[in-house]
């Protein structure tokens, strides 16, 4: 008999991230926001609402849901990109030097899923002094992160 019985082999482990492949992303996303997040793309200026968007809540990752920003540090930069001075969690992002095009900038992305953000730039108001310069079409606003949740 030739019964070699499974050992239990834990296939759907959660803590496991397997990283999903560009084609997964590109049905997961519209043709934008993979442009973006996952080609290091950059939305034309006002062409997202939320360059204009007043509402409170989270800006999430459109990829992963990781909370980034808060609307309590959005600011308008009248550059028609969503502009934030600071990021929710002080691990929420990571930070890369880009070099391309001669111009040195700093490239943000989600430290959950990798997303390309935007750029973050050292002109911004208030203390920190930063600008987050980000596509809107990497975000995702939850409005009911503080309890009022309709539907
Ligand atoms: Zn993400």
């Amino acid at each position: 008999m030739t019964d070699s019985s499974t050992t239990g082999t834990n296939k759907a482990d959660p803590n496991d991230k397997t990283p999903m492949t560009k084609d997964e992303w590109r049905e997961k996303l519209t043709a934008e926001q993979f442009h973006v997040t996952r080609e290091h793309g950059t939305e034309r200026a006002f062409s997202h609402p939320y360059h204009a968007e007043k509402r409170d809540g989270m800006y999430r990752c459109v990829c992963c849901g990781a909370g980034l920003f808060s609307s309590e540090t959005k600011f308008d930069s009248g550059t028609g990109w969503p502009s934030f001075t600071d990021v929710a969690a002080a691990d929420t992002v990571t930070k890369h030097e880009d070099n391309k095009f001669g111009m040195r900038r700093v490239d943000v992305r989600c430290a959950n899923c990798e997303a390309h953000l935007g750029h973050v730039f050292p002109d911004g108001p208030a203390s920190t002094g930063l600008r987050y310069c980000i596509n809107g079409c990497a975000l995702n606003l939850d409005t009911g992160a503080d309890g009022d949740t309709t539907g």
